[in-house]
């Protein structure tokens, strides 16, 4: 494209909304085949609520659960909705993490005490190990908990069915055994399904990675328009990078939008990266186009522009 061209190009995007990070990017947009989209604050709106709180016992004498009104665990006062979620918000105080932030709110919206954790470690993409009262506490997936040696299967059915529901479910361990799992739902955008229904009609391959597990990734996916073999899930922050190079492996050209810090990498070993305005700074650094809303559709807009067919503001 001429010079002039570009600066026509440059100038629509910006009175859409879409930032392109200099002439070569704009041209290079129009070539993407695969648009790979983070979930968590891309397809979804990233603002976690505390959903559920269950009882799990893993004694083998019992296997109740709070299903039977606590009738049965008087004697054990750590078996109770309230005992789960004042530990696991106590732990989850000292992580940043949306996931956490939303445990923590949840448990104050319901008039628990949330204390300080006397010593607080953060287990990237499982999830935390705190001390609290003087107790050792796990939160977070499966994985966090065997590899501490604490089996989480006694809890595999409740986990099972709060995935199927799209939402985050995270055991929570004290002192070695199992006591609980709580869960945290997020929204997806209202935007989500159109953006990625664009983009198929147009031939490009749409997919999806997260840290997220199997079964909540799927079922988000599903309520977009996103098939469901096309999803990576449990993908490590430090793995998203290699996620993204495995899919351009063959040759083909991927956009890769995101917004967490999580997503830099990724970023920048896409073809293209995109991060969503409302994302992180260090997102931002790291894309090579800046959509200034958190409107996935902006995505569709980025790759018109480029074509050279989106020509006023729409
Ligand atoms: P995402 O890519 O979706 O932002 P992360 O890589 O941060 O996800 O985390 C992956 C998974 O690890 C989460 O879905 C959750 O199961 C677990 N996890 C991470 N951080 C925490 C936390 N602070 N508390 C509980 N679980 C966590
Ligand atoms: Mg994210």
């Amino acid at each position: 494209a001429t010079p002039a061209a570009t600066m026509v190009g440059t100038s629509i995007g910006a009175q859409n909304g879409v930032l392109f990070k200099g002439g070569d990017i704009l041209e290079r947009v129009r070539d993407v085949e695969t648009v790979v989209f983070d979930k968590t604050g891309t397809l979804t709106k990233g603002e976690m609520s505390l959903t559920d709180v269950v009882v799990v016992d893993s004694r083998t004498d019992g296997g109740e659960t709070a299903a039977d009104g606590g009738q049965l665990t008087g004697e054990r006062p750590d078996r109770t909705e309230e005992s789960v979620l004042r530990l696991a918000a106590s732990a989850e105080s000292g992580s940043e993490h949306p996931l956490a932030q939303a445990i923590v709110e949840g448990a104050r919206e319901r008039g628990l005490d949330v204390t300080d954790p006397e010593s607080f470690e953060n287990v990237p993409g499982h999830g935390v190990r705190a001390t609290v009262d003087g107790r050792d506490v796990l939160v977070g997936n499966r994985k966090l908990l065997s590899d501490e040696g604490v089996d989480p299967s006694p809890a595999e059915d409740e986990l099972r069915r709060l995935e199927g529901e799209g939402k985050t479910a995270m055991l929570v361990a004290a002192d070695g055994e199992l006591v609980g799992v709580v869960a945290d739902a997020d929204t997806v955008k209202e935007s989500a399904a159109a953006a990625v229904s664009a983009l198929r009609e147009r031939g490009i391959d749409v997919r999806m990675i997260t840290g997220d597990n199997e079964r909540t990734a799927r079922a988000v996916a599903e309520s977009v328009g996103i098939d469901p073999e096309n999803v990576r899930a449990g993908v490590l922050p430090d793995d998203k990078a290699d996620a993204v190079e495995e899919i351009q492996s063959d040759g083909s050209r991927a956009m890769m939008v995101g917004d967490g810090v999580n997503d830099a990498p990724a970023l920048a070993a896409a073809f293209v990266g995109v991060a969503i305005g409302s994302g992180t700074d260090v997102a931002i650094e790291a894309a090579d186009v800046t959509l200034m809303r958190d409107d996935p559709r902006d995505v569709v807009k980025a790759i018109r522009v480029s074509e050279g067919t989106l020509s006023k503001i729409q």
